[in-house]
């Protein structure tokens, strides 16, 4: 038994003081509000539950900044950033990844992200090299040394598009029949433990066959896992689904599918009104990654038509320009604002403050997107928690009614000091336990993709 005592803890039932938490077997036994500590109780500052990252592409921290000149043609937009990922994927071999994975999940942790769902599709390696569960095993080993509590979710993959039988040259890397995608699921149930879990992937509709989709969808119901899948990030998507379906993505997957609590449809952004207020009802949740929408320009999600008619988010780093779950929320908000001209506009009577409210929509959204009930600080929850230091500067003169007002929207350093998963501490003192060794992995991981990307 482990027994913490915070000054204030952001409860269930929102802001406590004097918390006692005990833990046994990585889960909360007993929490208890407005009690003394015991000497031997460790004594904590501002306690909060760890954020999930509901969307990520591990390989893909390896392109930050990489993509951000001009190119000769002056056509800088998703699709030509995607060429970019397409070259560096081809060259990450198995042992790249896990060392990639190991830095990206320790920032996660450092961050304030507990735990992560890992849309995993690079599965085939430099010239389609890797036949087996090598890169997935890579991402689940990483996520087991790094301590980040981990969904992972291999994608079936096949074709380049709506009208096309295959995948081209360059997209031989992700290939994955539903067949053999469900094989390497069923495969890596080995490997599951007490923070790593497997769910399953679509890549799109554009990418798989509308038969691969059922046999996906039958299995995950079977299992009862997260099934997962990018929907209406573009417009060329949208466009391309309406020529080859005669519907929109979002509407396809309406009418062609039980949208229930196991659905995570990653962005989502170009709805029109009925599928906004259809996909709200359902109880699928969106996962909205505001850095990354931002930075391939994909456009603004309708997220105050969405909200209003009770839909569900969950955030995501995905193509990890920024790996903050503040910041992320601090996007979400402010999106809204540079459009609707207002201030504080995602907002609930139940909780009157803006940041309160991002954290505990994004919270519930992404246990639901990793297929857990919640992520709350409650009995019988994983002990996944962070700590946040109230003598810090950003924290200095605010209260309860603020403190998640100061983390959300105060863009500076970050005032987090110790983060726990499944009842142990991965980050102390700001830094993760690991990171000096992970670090210097991930510098020669770079070095020789650097080599081979010039050499090429
Ligand atoms: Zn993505």
């Amino acid at each position: 038994m482990q027994s913490l005592h915070a000054r204030h803890a952001l409860l269930p039932s929102g802001w406590a003081e004097n918390v006692r938490l005990q833990i046994t077997n990585g889960c909360f036994e007993k929490i208890e509000a407005d009690t003394d500590a015991a000497e031997t109780d460790e004594k904590l500052g501002i306690v909060i539950p760890g954020m999930v990252n509901a969307h990520s592409h591990a390989f893909q921290r390896l392109l930050v900044g990489h993509a951000e000149k001009p190119s000769p043609d002056g056509e800088d937009n998703f699709w030509g950033w995607r060429e970019r990922m397409y070259q560096l994927v081809q060259n990450i071999e198995p042992d790249m990844m896990y060392a990639i994975a190991c830095q990206l999940f320790t920032e996660m942790l450092q961050s304030g992200y507990t735990s992560v769902a890992e849309f995993h599709y690079a599965h085939n390696g430099p010239n389609a090299s890797v036949h087996g569960n090598e890169m997935s095993r890579a991402i689940m080993l990483a996520a087991g040394d790094s301590g980040i509590r981990l969904t992972h979710i291999p994608v079936v993959y096949e074709r380049a598009g709506f009208d096309a039988d295959g995948p081209n040259e360059r997209q031989k890397v992700f290939y994955r029949s539903a067949s053999e995608l469900l094989s390497l699921y069923d495969d890596l149930q080995q490997f599951t433990s007490s923070h790593v879990s497997v769910g399953l992937g679509i890549h799109s509709l554009r990418a798989a066959f509308p038969d691969s989709i059922d046999a996906i969808v039958e299995h995950a119901r079977a299992d009862d896992v997260p099934i997962h899948i990018h929907i209406a990030e573009q417009e060329r998507e949208v466009t391309e689904c309406l020529e080859a379906t005669g519907t929109t993505p979002v509407q396809w997957l309406l009418d062609n599918h039980d949208l229930n609590h196991r659905w995570c449809l990653v962005h989502a952004t170009h709805m029109n009104d009925s599928e906004i207020s259809e996909l709200a009802k359902s109880a699928a949740v969106v996962c909205l990654c505001p850095s990354t929408e931002a930075n391939l320009g994909d456009g603004i999600f309708p997220l105050l038509d969405y909200i209003r008619a009770d839909g569900r988010i969950a955030i995501g780093s995905d193509s990890q320009v920024t790996v903050n779950p503040f910041e992320e929320l601090r996007w979400l908000e402010y999106v809204q604002r540079l459009q609707h001209k207002g201030r504080n506009l995602v907002r609930s009577l139940e909780r009157p403050a803006t940041g309160d409210y991002l954290y505990q929509l994004a919270l519930e959204g992404g246990a639901h997107a990793t297929g857990r009930s919640s992520n709350q600080l409650a009995r019988g929850n994983f002990a996944d928690l962070l700590v946040v230091d109230d003598r810090d500067p950003v924290m200095l003169g605010h209260t309860a009614d603020s403190y998640l007002g100061a983390l959300v929207f105060a863009g500076f350093r970050s005032p987090l000091t110790r983060v726990m998963v499944n009842g142990q501490w991965q980050v102390v003192d700001g830094q993760h336990r690991l990171a000096e060794r992970t670090l210097q992995s991930f510098d020669s991981t770079v070095q020789r993709l650097n080599n081979r990307l010039s050499a090429a």
